[in-house]
């Protein structure tokens, strides 16, 4: 005989059973969502900081193919014994920001073209649209664009510049890091960087970057092409010139006339062209920097670890100048530079003729070791992007300068 309770009790046990069921497929997709969100970030972050093999093909027997190792002419002041070292950098190491923005990074692995370049400039734009715009602030000889990111939202000014130097690519890398890296901090919660406040810092500071003064330049040597006939001896392993054989760097109106270097015609590097600011590019920045009352200027170079701030052609401000000079040497542990006293080396500077122009500070950041020396031909300071340009303390120059 059938008991007339067990069909409800039946019913009622697989209810509970389906709702227990229920509520364990919707932990278990609780779980896997978070699981593969966790995953994606993971990721994106290897990626990101873990050396990756770069894609162009290797250079080494290339680069073994140069007799002997330029030799850097591009500053020739010695660096002083103040090299300090960085408390700083060790206290700051972890990586400060979450990024915000999944499926976007800067791939520090591989060196820019003009194209690639603005591809991420143009990326960088969409993302933090409240806190960049980009505009086209001249053309090269070769009619590429030279491109301006205006990054905060303060009223007071700061410029930045890379790459004006061919050869040294990797700055426009550095630069846009930094551009990316301040707007994820900008958006975080805390808007914070390591231990600067990135969010007050842009609402009180405009930062106007070029993140390439020499787009010709960058492809001269990305190319491997000789730009101009007259240049016999290419390398581009030391080219840092524009397509017009005219060291960019040697070309500002700043004691232009008496530089005396020897180099009478377009080379790879140090010849200070027919007239000064005889380059549009040169025109560019001096244009830049007229039409707009910067507090201070940055110029990006490679080779030496060091902080040029100072020379003697006007010494009137020079121990302002030194004073921050000497905090962002603190910063970096690079060389805090004597000022200099040969006019081969600052003049036709574009720091020197900014300093000397505007009254404020200008500097020349030598941001990686002689040991880097080839860094537009070598893919190893590509894959070790973070080390190469110091990045644990580096990242914080601009950041110092507004502090
Ligand atoms: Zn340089």
């Amino acid at each position: 005989m059938k008991s007339p309770n067990k069909k409800p009790k039946t019913i009622k046990t697989i209810s509970i059973l389906i709702s227990i069921l229920i509520v364990l497929m919707a932990c278990l997709f609780v779980l896997v969502f978070v699981f593969i969100n966790n995953m994606k970030r993971l990721v994106v972050r290897i990626i990101d900081s873990i050396p990756v093999v770069s894609s162009f093909i290797p250079e080494t027997s290339d680069y073994s193919k140069q007799t002997e190792t330029p030799s850097e002419t591009e500053k020739t002041t010695t660096p002083t014994t103040e090299k300090t070292t960085s408390s700083f950098s060790e206290k700051t190491t972890a990586r400060p920001v979450e990024t915000s923005s999944p499926g976007f990074f800067i791939d520090t692995s591989r060196r820019y073209t003009h194209s690639s370049l603005n591809d991420d400039i143009n990326k960088l734009a969409s993302l933090y649209p409240d806190l960049i715009s980009v505009s086209t602030v001249g053309k090269s000889v070769n009619n590429r664009a030279i491109k301006l990111i205006k990054l905060g939202k303060g009223e007071k000014k700061a410029f930045a510049c890379a790459a004006i130097h061919a050869r040294e690519i990797i700055t426009s890398k550095y630069i846009m890091l930094c551009v990316f890296e301040y707007c994820e901090a900008y958006k975080s919660k805390t808007g914070k960087y390591g231990q600067y406040n990135v969010k007050e810092l842009l609402e009180e500071y405009t930062i106007f970057i070029v993140p390439c003064a020499n787009p010709d330049g960058m492809e001269i040597v990305g190319n491997k092409k000789v730009p101009n006939a007259s240049i016999s001896s290419f390398s581009r392993y030391e080219y840092k010139a524009n397509t017009n054989g005219v060291d960019l760097n040697r070309n500002f109106p700043l004691a232009w006339e008496r530089i005396n270097n020897g180099i009478t015609k377009p080379a790879s590097y140090d010849y200070k062209g027919k007239s000064s600011a005889s380059e549009p590019e040169t025109k560019c920045l001096m244009s830049l920097c007229k039409n707009n009352s910067f507090e201070f200027a940055f110029s990006f170079h490679i080779t030496g670890e060091c902080v040029y701030w100072g020379d003697v052609y006007d010494t009137t401000n020079n121990n302002g100048f030194r004073r921050l000079a000497k905090r962002l040497s603190d910063l970096t542990g690079f060389y805090l530079t004597n000022e200099s006293n040969d006019v081969n080396s600052y003049g036709g500077g574009f720091e020197n003729w900014f300093r000397h122009t505007y009254k404020k500070p200008g500097f020349c950041i030598e941001l990686i070791s002689y040991e880097h020396r080839t860094s537009p031909t070598t893919n190893n300071d590509y894959i070790h992007f973070h080390n190469t340009v110091k990045w644990s303390s580096t990242r914080y120059i601009l950041l110092e300068a507004m502090s």
